[in-house]
C-alpha cells in the first residue's frame, strides 16, 4: 500500500521489502534469462495481465482525449535518424546499425521520427490540426550491462508515447491538456509525483544549437506549468537534445528519483522533416510537435506500481481479481461454474479448491487477491457467495450474480476502492 510519512529507517525497510525485482520474482510477474540477455525482461502471465490492464486503461484515456492510435515498426533506416538528429546527438545510446544489403537499419531510439513520417505521408490542412497521434511501441537503448536490472534499467522499452502536430498557436493549449491528462491518470493509478521539473539544456554539444528555438520552447513550457498551477523547479542538463521538456518525477521506496511522464514542445524535428500544413491562407506553414508520455514506459510504471502497492494492486490491475474458495469437495463444481461465468464477463478468476489445504490456509495464500468468494454447501445450494475483501471486510452472503456484476462494474470503472458502500436499491 502507499506509504505515508516514512522515516529514513522504515524507508530502507520498505525499500527492501517492496523492491520490485524481489516482488516481481515472488509474485511471478516477470523474470530474465541470461540467454535472452541482460536488460531484456520477459513478462509472465500474471505480469502480462497487469500490463495489459494498464495498456487498456491508458489507450482508453487517450481515445477519450482525442488521440488516434497507430503502429509503426521498431526498425528504421539509419538515414531516418540522421535526419531526426538522433545519429549525431544520441548515437552513444543507440544499438549499432545492422547491415542489410546496401542499407543499414537501426533499432529505433524513439518513436518521434516514425510519427513525423506518418504525418508527412499525406497532405495536411489546418482543419486537421491538432492531430494527436499515439502509440504504445517499442524502442531500444544500449545501456551498459553493469547498470541493468529489473524493469527500471532495460534495453527494450515499451513507451506510451504520442505526438501532437499542431499550429504554433495551439501548442500551449495542447501541452496544458497533455499535462492534465497525465495528472488525471496519475490520480487514477494512485501515483503521487515528487516534483515537476522544467528540464533545460546544459553544457556540451549534446544539444541542437539554435538559441531562438530553445527560448521559444522554454517560454511556452513555463507558461504551461504556470497555467496548470503546479509548482516546478528548473534543472539544467536534463533536456532532450532537440528541446526542453516538463518531466514528472517519481521516487521509489528508497527515495531514488526518476522521470515517469513528460511533455515536450519541439520546433526542431518539424523543421528537420520539412513538415507542413496548408493554412487558411492557402500557404504552407510549419506545425509544432508536442511530444508527451502519460505513464512513461510500461516497464518503469509497472515497477513503480509494484512497489507502491506491494503487490496488492487495485482490483482492475490485479492479476487474479477473484478467487473462488469451495469449502469442501462438494462445492468445487459450483466454483468452476462461477469461474467460467467470470471469464465470460472478462474477470480474471481462479478456483482454489480443498486440495490446496484448509480454508484458512487458502485465504492466507490469496491475501493479495482483491475478492475472495467463499462457497459452502448453503451458498452452493442457493447460488450465493460470501465475499471477503482483501482489506479484511466480510460481506453478508449475496446472490452470486450480484457479486459478479458489482465487481465487474468496479473493475470496469478502474475504481481504486474495493467496494461501493451503498448497495444498489432493491434486490
Ligand atoms: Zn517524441
Amino acid at each position: 500500500m502507499p506509504t505515508a510519512g516514512v522515516t529514513p529507517q522504515n524507508r530502507v525497510e520498505t525499500a527492501t521489502m517492496n523492491d520490485h525485482r524481489r516482488l516481481g520474482r515472488e509474485l511471478d510477474l516477470f523474470d530474465t534469462d541470461p540467454l535472452m540477455g541482460a536488460g531484456l525482461p520477459y513478462w509472465l502471465p500474471d505480469g502480462a495481465a497487469v500490463r495489459h490492464a494498464l495498456e487498456e486503461f491508458v489507450r482508453g484515456r487517450e481515445q477519450r482525449a482525442g488521440y488516434r492510435h497507430v503502429y509503426s515498426p521498431v526498425l528504421g533506416k539509419r538515414e531516418l535518424y540522421e535526419i531526426s538528429g538522433h545519429w549525431s546527438h544520441y548515437r552513444d545510446d543507440m544499438f549499432p546499425p545492422m547491415d542489410l544489403g546496401a542499407e543499414q537499419v537501426v533499432l529505433r531510439p524513439s518513436l518521434c521520427p516514425h510519427h513525423a513520417l506518418i504525418y508527412r505521408s499525406r497532405a495536411r490542412s489546418y482543419r486537421e490540426l491538432p492531430l494527436r497521434m499515439a502509440e504504445l511501441g517499442g524502442m531500444y537503448r544500449s545501456e551498459l550491462s553493469g547498470v541493468l536490472g529489473g524493469l527500471t534499467r532495460v534495453r527494450a522499452i515499451q513507451l506510451n508515447d504520442a505526438h501532437i502536430f499542431c499550429t504554433p498557436e495551439q501548442a500551449a493549449d495542447e501541452a496544458v491538456a497533455a499535462l492534465e491528462l497525465i495528472r488525471e491518470a496519475h490520480r487514477a493509478l494512485g501515483i503521487r509525483p515528487v516534483r515537476y521539473r522544467l528540464s533545460l539544456p546544459g553544457e556540451g554539444g549534446k544539444y541542437v544549437a539554435d538559441p531562438a528555438l530553445w527560448q521559444r520552447a522554454t517560454a511556452l513550457l513555463t507558461e504551461v506549468l504556470e497555467r496548470s498551477g503546479v509548482p516546478f523547479e528548473a534543472a539544467e542538463g536534463e533536456a532532450a537534445f532537440y528541446g526542453p521538456k516538463i518531466d514528472v518525477q517519481i521516487a521509489d521506496a528508497a527515495g531514488r528519483e526518476s522521470t515517469l511522464s513528460t511533455v515536450q514542445i519541439d520546433f526542431h524535428q518539424p523543421e528537420r522533416f520539412g513538415l507542413h500544413y496548408i493554412g487558411a491562407d492557402g500557404a504552407k506553414h510549419r506545425p509544432v510537435m508536442v511530444h508527451r508520455s502519460v505513464i512513461g514506459s510500461v516497464e518503469r510504471v509497472v515497477a513503480h506500481l509494484i512497489e507502491l502497492y506491494g503487490g496488492a494492486f487495485p482490483a482492475w490491475l490485479a492479476p487474479t481479481q477473484l478467487v473462488l474458495l469451495p469449502v469442501s469437495e462438494g462445492e468445487v463444481a459450483r466454483a468452476e461454474q462461477l469461474r467460467r461465468r467470470c471469464l465470460d464477463q472478462g474477470l480474471r478468476a481462479e478456483v482454489a479448491g480443498p486440495e490446496h489445504g484448509s480454508l484458512g490456509a487458502r485465504i492466507r495464500e490469496a491475501r493479495l487477491v482483491p475478492y475472495q468468494a467463499v462457497i459452502g454447501p448453503r451458498e452452493a445450494a442457493d447460488e450465493r457467495v460470501a465475499l471477503r475483501l482483501r482489506d479484511g471486510r466480510r460481506l453478508d452472503p449475496m446472490p452470486a450474480e450480484e457479486a459478479l456484476a458489482r465487481i465487474g462494474a468496479l473493475v470496469g470503472a478502474f475504481a481504486a476502492q474495493l467496494w461501493e458502500a451503498a448497495a444498489p436499491a432493491g434486490e
